[in-house]
């Protein structure tokens, strides 16, 4: 079979993975097979800038085709691997086709966890992952007035940000006691929580949607395990992704809450990588194996595989961070807060520019900032290693988090 690098996913993952391999100078042939029919894009700013209409769809592409071709970069769009051949190093494609390799990259990403209750599918029951997904909610949104987001994570709070600035009535249901409770703090859930309710977001903690209530083809409700039901011409749920791992699982690796990678990424079988959504990996921030659902995690992890297969392996150590954008409130993250337990708050909550850092047995965890991008990246660069950052340090004001940034 000829050889080269065969990519499975054409997300920001994928096509990083092509674009590196071709940066880092490897020459052979490189396929990208991608399920949607659209040239690889952006994703986050379907529930931001696109939702907010500020960003076309049409412009989330991340190059145009002519990038593919003056990279000699073939794509095979709207086309789906259906199993993979370890013995002859080939792929089989749905509806026919095959791609032999010397390298398969996974770039498989995640689906949307869908509503485990009757209806979940009906009409008028939106989830926000692809572009098709965000073209359907925009136009279910041009006639709906009132607005039940299910889930309390990233997506169902920028949804709400997004869709509250339309003037229309919105209420997020989360089943846990604070809002992103999977990523950030305490403080911070509590003023983002503060913040939606002062754009006029009703914010219901602690309840969870029993049913999805239709009628007349469409969804009229959500009855809610609480007893109360709210009514609701338009149901976004926005309760977190799935790992697409039935791939790797198939052809027999290890899955282990995504497709189970060693520090170079690769796979047990050493010509198969795993890189993004779909991959766990040892991570020194996340103290075990971790999955991480971020672009941060999809670029860098696939340019660390590109070195790898261009000859330059590196094991993969970098500093996860994520973002999330409502109202006008920036919040940015770097590493992992989980198992904290000291937290320090700079600057003042209430003036919607502070900073979170997060340690545990006095060490820096994480840094969770709003509006304080400075904050931020000196948090990323102290995260990254070799930092002597005290918690009382972190704690006085006066005190420049750069200075503790190791030379
Ligand atoms: P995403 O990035 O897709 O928003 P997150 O994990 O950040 O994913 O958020 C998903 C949110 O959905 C979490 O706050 C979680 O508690 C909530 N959730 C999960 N399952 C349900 C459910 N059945 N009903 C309502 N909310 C749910």
């Amino acid at each position: 079979m000829p050889g080269g690098v065969v990519i499975a996913g054409a997300g920001q993952a994928g096509f990083q993975c092509a674009f590196s391999l071709r940066a880092e100078g490897y020459d052979g042939p490189i396929t990208l097979v991608g399920e949607e029919p659209y040239l690889p894009y952006q994703r986050p700013p379907l529930s931001k800038g696109c939702l907010l209409g500020k960003q076309d769809l049409d412009d989330v592409g991340l190059r145009p085709a002519a990038f593919y071709e003056t990279n000699r970069i073939e794509l095979q769009m709207g086309r789906r691997i259906a199993s993979i051949d370890r013995a002859e190093r080939r792929v089989l494609l749905d509806g026919g086709g095959e791609l032999g390799y010397d390298y398969l990259i996974l770039a498989t990403g995640s689906r949307n966890r869908l509503l485990p209750v009757a209806n979940a599918i009906l009409g008028g029951v939106f989830y926000l992952r692809t572009r098709d997904e965000a073209a359907s909610l925009m136009d279910g949104l041009e006639t709906a007035r009132s607005v039940v987001v299910i889930g309390g994570g990233f997506i169902g709070l920028e949804v709400a940000a997004a869709v509250s600035s339309y003037g229309m009535n919105v209420v997020v249901v989360e089943p846990q006691a604070r809002l992103m409770q999977r990523a950030v703090g305490p403080v911070v859930s509590a003023h983002h929580l503060d913040l939606h309710t002062r754009h006029g977001v009703r914010i219901a903690l602690g309840a969870a949607p029993a049913e999805i209530l239709g009628g007349g083809g469409g969804v009229v409700g959500v009855r809610l395990n609480t007893g109360e039901t709210l009514p609701a011409d338009l149901v976004v749920a926005g309760i977190g992704v799935i790992p697409q791992t039935e791939l790797a699982e198939a052809a027999g690796l290890r899955v282990e809450n995504g497709i189970a990678v060693d520090e170079y990424l690769r796979t047990e079988d050493d010509a198969i990588y795993a890189v993004g959504d779909c991959a766990s990996y040892v991570s020194r921030f996340g103290g075990g194996r971790v999955r991480l659902q971020s672009v941060q995690n999809a670029v860098d992890q696939a340019r660390c595989v590109a070195g790898g297969i261009a000859g330059a392996a590196k094991p993969y150590d970098a500093v996860p961070w994520f973002w999330t954008d409502q109202y006008d409130a920036k919040l940015q993250m770097a590493g992992l807060s989980n198992g904290f337990d000291t937290e320090v708050v700079r600057g003042e909550v209430e003036s919607g520019q502070f900073s979170v850092l997060y340690f545990r047995g006095g060490t820096l965890l994480a840094i969770d900032s709003v509006n304080r991008p400075g904050d931020h990246m000196a948090g990323r660069k102290l995260l990254a290693g070799g930092s002597t950052l005290t918690a009382d340090q972190a704690a006085d004001g006066s005190f420049e988090l750069k200075t503790a940034i190791p030379a």
